[in-house]
């Protein structure tokens, strides 16, 4: 066996209006070549200036990490000349980025084992995103939209070991960045990419030859990336071969890696500070905005409602997945309490109707779960719903009923269920009337019943014909009678209670 390390660089696209250095539109999709100016385009004599959101959008990124914010942080030129960055540089942090030396706790399972590690970040810089080439037949096309377009690189150490690793990490990151709001997490569209570096060796003797993959755009691709990866390399080095430093890229068509380049030594970028942008020595007033920015992160989310609401780590995973499910979820278990039923009781209920009948009808409706803030089934009706469930006011059934048509027309459940009769009957003395009834015009089933009340060897008979009355009973009462209250009462005048 060998020791495997692996180390992410991940991108993310800033949600922020406008591009990094200048006023020009950031957005995906628009008609190639609309969002652009001199200052993005590199035309001589123009000057970047800095957007300070896309600053305030990293360092609360770098928070998140536990990451530390120098004192002083810069930009540097990044110098490379390929036909997608039109100013032969790139605009980016070197030697002070804007976070430093984080981590984060990671939690998932590879091949069914648990694992929980901790993954060090080695920085956060922020940087503009290059154009994008499409390559058609034998010309090659520039759109430069994305030219200038705020980008925050996040570097870990090579903490990760497997491809399932690499994958949760991505997950919770993505997560991470959407509870901020400050990425959309769209892999497909390149909101947030993964660059992943791999390398093996025996085991104590440090880092191998590292192999760097690329065009990884789902997380799935990075688990299988990287474990299709460490795989050829063990077969390599069983061979008694030596691994190549290269880079090489995912084809998701034959579910492997393949060769791009070989690359003898590290590029030389030829760093030097960026001479038309100041210095940025972050302020309190500024550092204010950034620990503002900050919210619950899910992680700590997830383990809160296990210990506050003891959900389960599935529920907790899936209900956290959205911050705006996890906020319904909150908002509907407060508005049950507050009318006198437990937490943990309205905590498994509203969860279940979450997971189950709310997703279907969200689904149903082409909507994903961040639209729930807008859900006509608001937390305050699910909650009233949830309380009547939880006093057996209703049935399960009529109570999926009532939800249904709560959120089709924009009511209240419990108005619904008052309008159809639907609220059970709990008042003994209406369920002993009905019983008592049954029970005379049944006359000779309940005098069968008696008979052989104390009989064991009968046992089957008597739940037959104690099924077939308690039957009768909820049919003279509309179905509204509660079962158990009426099944104590009929077993009472029996004398069949065991
Ligand atoms: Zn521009």
């Amino acid at each position: 066996m060998y020791q495997s390390f692996i180390g992410l660089e991940v991108h993310i696209h800033l949600l922020t209006k406008t591009k990094v250095f200048c006023n020009c539109r950031s957005a995906f999709g628009d008609e190639p070549n609309t969002n652009v100016c001199p200052v993005c385009m590199g035309y001589p004599g123009v000057l970047p200036s800095l957007n300070i959101e896309a600053m305030r959008m990293g360092c609360t990124v770098a928070r998140a990490l536990g990451c530390s914010i120098p004192e002083k942080t810069w930009f540097e030129r990044k110098q490379y000349f390929y036909p997608d960055m039109p100013k032969n540089y790139q605009i980016s942090q070197f030697a002070s980025p804007l976070g430093q030396q984080g981590s984060v706790e990671i939690e998932g399972a590879a091949n069914g084992r648990p694992f929980k590690k901790t993954v060090r970040i080695k920085e956060c810089h922020l940087e503009e995103d290059a154009g994008k080439m499409i390559h058609t037949g034998t010309v090659s096309l520039l759109d430069y939209n994305r030219a200038g377009v705020s980008l925050l690189e996040i570097v870990t150490e090579p903490d990760m070991e497997t491809g399932e690793e690499a994958e949760v990490f991505i997950q919770q990151l993505r997560r991470m960045v959407r509870y901020l709001g400050v990425c959309d997490g769209n892999m497909e569209e390149g909101s947030l990419r993964a660059d992943a570096n791999v390398s093996i060796n025996f085991p104590g003797k440090g880092l191998g030859k590292k192999v760097e993959i690329k065009n990884l755009n789902s997380s799935r691709f990075v688990r299988l990336g990287l474990n299709y990866e460490i795989a050829r390399q063990s077969e390599f080095m069983d061979a008694g071969k030596t691994v190549v430093q290269e880079t090489r890229l995912w084809n998701e068509n034959r579910d492997q890696t393949e060769s791009m380049r070989k690359k003898e030594n590290a590029h030389d970028y030829r760093y030097f500070p960026e001479p038309d942008l100041p210095i940025f020595a972050p302020d309190s007033a500024f550092l204010k905005t950034v620990d503002d920015s900050l919210v619950e992160l899910p992680a700590a989310r997830m383990k809160r409602f296990r210990d506050e609401y003891g959900l389960n780590p599935e529920q907790a995973d899936l209900i956290c997945e959205e911050m705006e499910e996890a906020d319904y979820f909150e908002a509907a278990a407060a508005a049950a309490v507050s009318r006198g039923i437990t937490k943990k009781d309205a905590a498994s209920r509203i969860a279940n109707f979450l997971l189950i009948d709310i997703k279907r009808m969200l689904h149903r409706e082409g909507l994903s779960p961040s639209s729930l803030a807008s859900f006509a089934l608001t937390p305050q009706r699910l909650a009233s719903l949830v309380v009547l469930l939880s006093q057996g006011r209703v049935s399960t059934k009529n109570a999926r009923q009532a939800m249904e048509a709560a959120a089709a027309e924009g009511r209240d459940p419990a108005d619904i269920i008052r309008e159809k009769g639907w609220e059970l009957i709990t008042d003994p003395e209406a369920i002993a009337g009905a019983v008592t009834a049954v029970l005379a015009a049944e006359e000779s089933i309940a005098a069968e019943l008696r008979s052989i009340a104390a009989d064991t060897g009968k046992e089957k008979r008597r739940r037959t014909l104690t099924a077939y009355l308690l039957g009768k009973v909820l049919a003279a009462t509309g179905g509204r009678a509660d079962t158990k209250i009426a099944a104590d009462r009929i077993a009472e005048a029996l004398g069949t209670r065991e």
